[in-house]
């Protein structure tokens, strides 16, 4: 008989593991008829924002909303240039597009894929206004760095910390170095809701304040609006199911660790031909995505498929290669490192209830696609 397949990731093993939990959050909102704000909604704030190191953490409707909600609030807008990763989500992007600037494509390092100070400066111009660094798969970027070039420049900075909820340069969190910081609570995220959510944290007070109220309607206090703005709120649902996960969020990433511990020991021991991506010095990635660079990717992916093991590939299109930034007539050859990786990229399954024996069978199955891919 056939093994089960082994997912790139798993939401019913966490489910799972913490029903009794999460069911409690959902009756308690239902019985409470605390749909929208409330107190869920302020539990889990602070309890996010003490998680991020940051003073305060603002819900919103996704993660998307997020950037945009910080971009329009750090005054961004119509003739401004925003630098982004060509390697990243499509919304780090389309956030930018939302709130009516440009958003001008960086390519990445090629061995962490991260958008470094050397990418952002080679894209510079006089109508540059803001960085938006994405902490890919995971591993926070040069946040020194960064910050050194945006004071230089006097750049806004916002951290698209989607992947990245928790991971550290040196002991700091991110999300802590810029401007603001912005999160998605999308289900397959590392702290993940059971529909939409997403939050911007910042030391901002000024911010803050603007941010509560724009998310919101541009809302005072009742019947009042100070500014018409959106609605993009973070449910009372949604802000309870992520309070019951919260207080195991350093466990599940120390778990994605160890996981990734045993691909990177048994791929450099047995696996030549895949090259895991490299991680800076003195961060702690917490491995939203466990991603190696292999030859033949269409094939390995498909020998992987054939084996049970459902990897992936993030992402396939870098945004300067998708149709809907064709009009910025960004080209292969001005993004070179982005656009070799997108076609040697592969995700092996990562989540924390990973067992060790399916781990073990992602690496002997990746092992036997690679020889067949070299064979053909
Ligand atoms: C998921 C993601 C987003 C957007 O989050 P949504 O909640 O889906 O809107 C933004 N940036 C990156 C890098 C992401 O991975």
């Amino acid at each position: 008989m056939a093994l089960p397949n082994i997912p790139l990731v798993d939401l019913k093993a966490q489910y799972a593991a913490h029903k009794t939990e999460i069911d409690a959050a959902i009756a308690r909102v239902i019985e409470n008829t605390a749909f929208i704000g409330g107190a869920e909604l302020q539990r889990f704030e602070t309890a996010f924002a003490a998680f991020c190191e940051a003073p305060v953490a603002i819900g919103c409707g996704n993660g998307t909303d997020a950037i945009a909600l910080a971009l329009k609030g750090l005054g961004i807008g119509a003739g401004d240039e925003v630098v982004v990763p060509s390697m990243t989500f499509i919304a780090t992007a389309e956030a930018v597009e939302m709130v009516g600037a440009r958003p001008v494509f960086a390519d990445c390092d090629p061995d962490t894929l991260l958008m470094g100070p050397a990418e952002v400066e080679a894209v510079l111009t006089p109508n540059t206004k803001a960085l938006l660094p994405v902490h890919l798969f995971g591993q926070p970027c040069d946040m020194p760095g960064l910050m050194a070039l945006a004071k230089a420049k006097g750049l806004k900075v916002i951290e698209d910390s989607a992947q990245a909820h928790g991971a550290r340069v040196g002991g700091q969190r991110i999300g802590s170095f810029g401007d603001a910081a912005t999160y998605s609570f999308y289900p397959g995220k590392n702290l993940g809701a059971y529909g939409d959510g997403g939050a911007i944290t910042t030391t901002d007070p000024a911010l803050a304040d603007w941010l509560r109220k724009a998310r919101n309607h541009g809302r005072a206090k009742k019947y009042e609006h100070d500014f018409s703005a959106v609605n993009s709120r973070l449910d009372g649902l949604q802000a309870a199911i992520l309070g019951a996960k919260l207080p195991h969020l350093d466990d599940w990433s120390a778990r994605r660790r160890e996981r990734a511990g045993w691909y990177d020991a048994w791929i450099a021991a047995e696996v030549p031909d895949a090259q895991p991506i490299v991680q800076r010095e003195d961060t702690t990635s917490v491995y939203h995505l466990y991603v190696i660079r292999v030859p033949n990717r269409d094939a390995v992916l498909a020998g992987l498929k054939a084996r049970g093991v459902m990897a992936g590939v993030h992402y396939p299109i870098a945004l300067h290669q998708q149709p809907a930034f064709a009009d910025w007539n960004v080209t292969d050859e001005d993004m070179p490192h982005t656009a070799a990786a997108c076609a040697q990229i592969l995700s092996l399954p990562m989540y924390p209830e990973l067992s060790k024996e399916s781990a073990r069978r992602v690496i002997v199955s990746l092992k036997e696609a690679l020889e067949q891919s070299a064979a053909t």
